[in-house]
């Protein structure tokens, strides 16, 4: 197939510079340039924004994603042996992609771009993918600095991040993405699509930050999410009983015979207020 840039094919470049998948480090390659555009489109305009990329690995969404006109990608990688590769990718788009060597789980993202909006777009290594979205979700001061996220995760993970109440995959991150986004599943993406196949099918999940979420303090709803689901099967009364039990419930206005997968999370966030 050709190249949408003139670049040379993944499967090439992964060859020549010896890149075979480390498993310790999520490597699961994408090697179809059409599937990458298909994610990068996901994220909606590309024109005039800087798009962190967490895991370039070989680059086939990086390429997309400069394709497709990002103004610059600022890519952080933690494997070394990709940096070759990474830099002929910046040579073909001079001064539009900067490779950062080192782990996403102790970068300051916040201060990374100087200026325009920011879009967060990633195939994310699995073992670091949920940690690193709960970062991006976290901070006190809200609206964030991006504009979205667009990121692939195992379709567990995807069906966990989208979940309402009374839905089973629905849980402390179902509760903290519907409090400050709308969250989206965008499409699957089998394993063979993968070099190598990982085991499961992936999904990609397409996130935007609620202008107002519900006032609420982060670490107070943290508290509730984790008591309620900590024992899920179990009545509240029995659940948040270290948080103030059947007085809290009380407070509230909420039922303290209800079940953690029951609550909005308008209702998760009544309960962090009354703490
Ligand atoms: N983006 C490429 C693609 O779609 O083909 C590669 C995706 S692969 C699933 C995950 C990538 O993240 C690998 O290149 C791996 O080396 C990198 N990686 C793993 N852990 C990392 C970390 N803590 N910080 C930054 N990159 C990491």
């Amino acid at each position: 197939m050709a190249a949408l840039d003139g670049l040379p094919p993944l499967r090439d470049v992964i060859q020549r510079h010896g890149l075979d998948a480390k498993k310790a480090l999520g490597q699961n390659f994408l090697l179809d340039l059409n599937l990458t555009q298909k994610i990068a489109r996901t994220a909606g305009s590309l024109e005039g924004v800087t798009v962190i990329e967490v895991g370039p690995g070989p680059g086939g969404l990086t390429r997309a994603i400069l394709a497709l006109g990002a103004k610059k990608v600022i890519a952080i990688e933690r494997d070394a042996r990709c940096l070759p590769a990474l830099a002929e990718i910046g040579a073909h788009y001079p001064d539009r992609l900067q490779v950062i060597e080192g782990d996403a789980l102790k970068t300051s993202f916040e201060t990374l771009a100087d200026d325009g909006p920011v879009k967060i777009i990633a195939n994310l290594p699995y073992n670091v993918g949920t940690q690193l979205l709960v970062n991006w979700l976290l901070p006190e001061r809200w609206p964030p600095f991006w504009q979205s996220l667009t990121l692939m995760f195992q379709r567990e993970v995807g069906l966990r991040i989208v979940a309402d109440a009374d839905d089973d995959h629905y849980g402390r991150l179902g509760v903290l993405c519907g409090w400050r986004t709308t969250a989206r599943m965008a499409f699957d993406v089998p394993p063979q699509a993968f070099t190598p196949p990982p085991k499961v099918t992936s999904s990609v999940v397409h996130l935007e930050p609620v202008e107002n979420p519900i006032p609420c303090s982060v670490s107070a709803l943290e508290k509730v999410t984790h008591a309620a689901f900590g024992q899920r099967r179990k009545m509240l009364r029995q659940s948040v009983k270290p948080l103030g039990g059947e007085a809290l419930l009380a407070k509230a206005d909420i039922d303290p015979q209800r079940r953690a997968e029951t609550l909005s999370v308008e209702e998760f966030c009544r309960l962090a207020n009354c703490l």
